[in-house]
């Protein structure tokens, strides 16, 4: 607990850097394979099948993430919300890696409806999600505005709550955080840690820097944990300046096509993860399996080892 120059007498707050003499944790990757926006003609190595995704996420387990962040897609490559295909995705990855921590999208990009949004967090038994995305106010992209309205921020997150899934706090700018407070400040979010993903570098948000990055910092509660994606070619850095700074990454062809950052080479999800990994651990960082993950994130055993089998796919 910190008194810092200009806090309100008597009021502190915990800053979210650890002191420098605390040894970081080991580092907490999230896996972001698909997204919405790639497609094969942009990019072949980008996973849509279910089948596509359970490989390269147990090869990015494999190598140590321990988040895997889902997005489905129908047979003809576009999004979809529909609870059946994140089922067989689930249940493959878990098939390899029970404890791996499944995080489902919840984005409203293509499909504002609440029972649609919501659709994937009705998966029960060996099929329920750990962690779902909750982006925390409207926000505008190059192809379109996402819309998340007050309510239907307030409705994902208590569905959350109730189904015992961890919201993944999505901030692409400074008010994104303002709103999980005072979500938080009326207990509407579950209880602590909370864990927050930043992303910098979207277009029409926050912008990808070290200035910003650490403005963002400033405004977290207390316990919580961060981690830092970039978009585009900012995601190296910004995973970079996460590592450095003890916080955690997110990685893969969802927010970063290119290999490099002159765009001649389309990057793979395995190579994006090889070199995040050798990275963090040069630095000393290893990486967190997805049990050290969990209890980091104070997240539950994984339903793979607690729920009975599931009979049949939903339908
Ligand atoms: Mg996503």
């Amino acid at each position: 607990m910190t008194q810092l120059p200009g806090d309100p007498p008597g009021r502190s707050r915990v800053r979210p850097l650890p002191h420098p003499l605390t040894p970081y944790p080991e580092l907490i990757v999230n896996f972001c394979p698909t997204g919405m926006i790639p497609t094969k003609a942009m990019t072949p190595h980008v996973p849509v099948s279910p089948g596509e995704v359970i490989e390269q996420a147990c090869r990015a387990l494999e190598r140590g993430v321990a988040i895997v962040h889902l997005h489905a897609r129908e047979s003809d490559g576009t999004p979809t919300y529909r609870a059946e295909p994140y089922e067989e995705m689930i249940l493959g990855i878990r098939r390899h890696y029970p404890d791996a921590i499944m995080c489902v999208s919840c984005s409203g990009r293509n499909f504002p409806e609440f029972e649609r949004r919501s659709e994937v967090l009705e998966l029960t038994g060996s099929a329920r999600p750990d962690m779902a995305s909750l982006t925390l106010t409207s926000l505008d992209f190059p192809g379109g505005t996402s819309g998340n309205a007050p309510d239907m921020v307030v409705a994902l997150g208590e569905k959350m709550v109730e189904r015992g899934i961890k919201p993944e706090l999505e901030c692409f700018d400074y008010g994104m955080i303002g709103a999980a407070n005072l979500l938080i400040g009326r207990g509407l979010l579950g209880r602590p840690p909370y864990y927050f993903n930043l992303l910098l570098g979207s277009r029409y948000s926050v912008p990808a820097t070290a200035r910003h990055l650490a403005g963002m910092l400033e405004d977290l509660p207390p316990d919580s944990l961060w981690s830092a994606a970039g978009i585009g070619f900012f995601q190296l850095p910004m995973n970079t300046l996460a590592i450095a700074m003890g916080g955690h990454c997110r990685v893969g062809l969802e927010d970063n096509i290119y290999q490099g950052f002159d765009r001649s080479e389309l990057a793979t999800n395995q190579a994006l993860v090889e070199r995040l990994a050798h990275l963090s651990e040069s630095f000393g960082r290893p990486l967190a399996d997805s049990r050290q993950a969990r209890q980091l994130l104070g997240l539950a055993p994984s339903p793979a080892r607690t729920a009975a089998p599931v009979q049949a796919a939903s339908g």
